[in-house]
C-alpha cells in the first residue's frame, strides 16, 4: 500500500508501520506478493482459511455455481444451495438447532442473534432486555458487536451509538467462580435477555483460554434462570479448537450460535445464526410485530453457499480432523521451548490456536510492540498479527510441521531482533 492509494485499509496506523505486501495469489497455506515474494499465512488470513488457500474443490463449486446462478433475492425466493447448505447444518450441529439465518459476515451474524434474542423475549411477552458479556470479548465491530465487545480505543469514538451492557469477569484461571458468581448475581438482579460468549477462548481480545466445565457452568446457570445463550463461534468454530465447534468440549448446547469465518473454508465470505426452535417460533406468525427484520441484499448468496457446502464435503472427504490433531502437537511440542524462556510468559494453547505473550517488563523498551512485531515477521515472510505482546499463530490445518516450525523460530528470536 502506498500513501497515494485510495484504498482505506482498517487499522490504518497499524498498515502503514512498515511496507505492505501486495498479494497477487494464494496456495495452501502460502500467500504470493506482486514482487515475487512468498508469505507463509500463520494465521489463516484472519483466522478464515482452515484449508488454505483455493482449494481445489472449494473453487470447483464457485466456479460451478456461478455459472449456474450467481444471485438471487432471499426474500420469498429460495435455491437449491441455500436449502442443502442449511439441512447441512442442521445435520452436524446439535439437533436442539433447528433454524439456519443466514448473513455474510462474523459480525453480522452476532448482529443477528443480539435481535433474534431479544426479538424471542419481547414476541414472549417478558420484559427482558439486557444483554450479559465477558470483559476483554470481542464480537465484531458493527454496533450491536461492538456494544458486548470491550469499550476500549477500537469503539471508543463510537459511544453514542452503542447500548450498555452488563459485564463478567473473564474467568482467569484460579479465579473462575468469580465469573460465575457474577452471573449467578446479574441473573438474580436482573431481567437478562441473553449471555454472549466466545465458548473456550476469548480471540481478538488475547487469545485467552479458559476451560470447558467453567463455559458448562456458565450454561447452566443461564438455563437455570432463563437466560439466553448466545455462543459467537465465528473463530472457534470449524475445528479450530480441535473438536469441530468449542462448545461441543463443554457439552453445550447454546440457544443461538454465530459462525462465519471458516464456513466456506475460508473462500467467499458468508454467515450463519443458528437457533433453537422456540427462537424461531416466537417470530414466526401473521402478525407483522413479530417479524424478524433482518435481511441484506446478499443474504444467502448462492456461489458463497455452494462454497459452504464444498467445505463440508472436505471436512468429510479428507482428513481433516487428523490435520488438525497433527497441526495441535506439532504446536504443543513447539510450545515447550517457551515454558522456561524468561523472554516468554502465558504459554498457551487449545487445539490448532497457540499463543505466547513476549515479556516487554517494564522497561518500556518495546513501545508499540504489536505492529512491530507485525513488521518483523513480515520481514522474514510470515504472516503473524500479534495482539499487542501477544503473539499466537492459527495456520491453516494443512500446513505441514516444517511450516510451522520455521514460524517458532522467527518467535524464539524475535526478542532479540526487537531490541536492537
Ligand atoms: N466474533 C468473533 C469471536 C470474531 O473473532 C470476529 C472476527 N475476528 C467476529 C465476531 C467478527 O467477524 P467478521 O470480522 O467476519 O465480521
Amino acid at each position: 500500500m502506498s500513501h497515494s492509494s485510495p484504498v482505506w485499509h482498517p487499522f490504518t496506523q497499524h498498515a502503514v508501520q512498515g511496507e505492505t505486501p501486495t498479494i497477487v495469489r494464494g496456495e495452501g497455506a502460502w500467500l504470493e506478493a506482486e514482487d515475487g515474494r512468498r508469505i507463509f499465512d500463520a494465521i489463516s488470513s484472519w483466522w478464515v482459511v482452515t484449508h488454505g488457500h483455493r482449494h481445489p474443490a472449494i473453487i470447483a463449486a464457485i466456479k460451478q455455481q456461478a455459472d449456474r446462478l450467481d444471485q438471487v433475492i432471499f426474500a420469498g425466493f429460495t435455491h437449491p444451495p441455500a436449502e442443502q447448505l442449511a439441512r447441512r447444518l442442521v445435520e452436524i450441529t446439535p439437533p436442539e438447532l433447528t433454524h439456519v439465518f443466514y448473513s455474510d459476515s462474523g459480525s453480522t451474524a452476532v448482529e443477528v442473534g443480539l435481535k433474534m434474542a431479544l426479538g424471542y423475549w419481547l414476541h414472549s411477552g417478558e420484559n427482558r432486555r439486557r444483554i450479559l458479556a465477558l470483559e476483554g470479548a470481542y464480537h465484531g465491530d458493527t454496533i450491536g458487536g461492538m456494544s458486548v465487545g470491550e469499550r476500549g480505543v477500537f469503539n471508543a469514538p463510537y459511544d453514542p451509538l452503542l447500548f450498555d451492557v452488563s459485564r463478567l469477569p473473564f474467568p482467569r484461571a484460579g479465579a473462575e467462580q468469580a465469573t460465575l458468581d457474577a452471573l449467578e448475581q446479574a441473573c438474580r438482579a436482573e431481567a437478562i435477555a441473553a449471555l454472549i460468549v466466545e465458548p473456550l477462548v476469548l480471540g481478538a481480545g488475547g487469545m485467552l483460554i479458559y476451560p470447558p466445565w467453567v463455559l458448562a457452568e456458565m450454561a447452566r446457570i443461564c438455563k437455570a434462570h432463563g437466560v439466553l445463550l448466545i455462543a459467537d463461534e465465528v473463530m472457534t468454530g470449524w475445528g479450530r479448537t480441535g473438536t469441530l465447534f468449542a462448545c461441543e468440549q463443554a457439552n453445550v448446547v447454546p440457544d443461538i450460535a454465530c459462525y462465519s469465518k471458516g464456513l466456506t473454508g475460508g473462500s467467499v465470505p458468508l454467515a450463519v445464526t443458528m437457533c433453537r426452535r422456540e427462537i424461531f417460533d416466537a417470530h414466526f406468525s401473521t402478525d407483522r410485530r413479530k417479524t424478524f427484520f433482518h435481511s441484506s441484499s446478499y443474504t444467502a448468496n448462492p456461489i458463497a453457499c455452494a462454497a459452504a457446502l464444498a467445505n463440508l464435503q472436505v471436512w468429510g472427504s479428507e482428513p481433516v480432523r487428523q490435520r488438525i490433531d497433527d497441526l495441535a502437537a506439532v504446536h504443543a511440542r513447539a510450545l515447550d521451548r517457551f515454558r522456561d524462556d524468561v523472554r516468554f510468559s502465558n504459554v498457551r494453547q487449545i487445539g490448532t490456536i497457540a499463543a505466547v505473550d513476549l515479556e516487554v517488563g517494564d522497561s518500556g523498551y518495546l513501545a508499540d510492540v504489536g505492529p512491530r512485531l507485525y513488521a518483523y515477521f513480515v520481514g522474514r515472510g510470515l504472516l503473524v498479527r500479534p495482539l499487542g505482546n501477544t503473539i499466537y499463530l492459527m495456520p491453516p490445518y494443512c500446513s505441514t510441521a516444517a511450516e510451522i516450525e520455521t514460524v517458532y523460530q522467527a518467535i524464539a528470536a524475535a526478542p532479540e531482533a526487537l531490541a536492537r
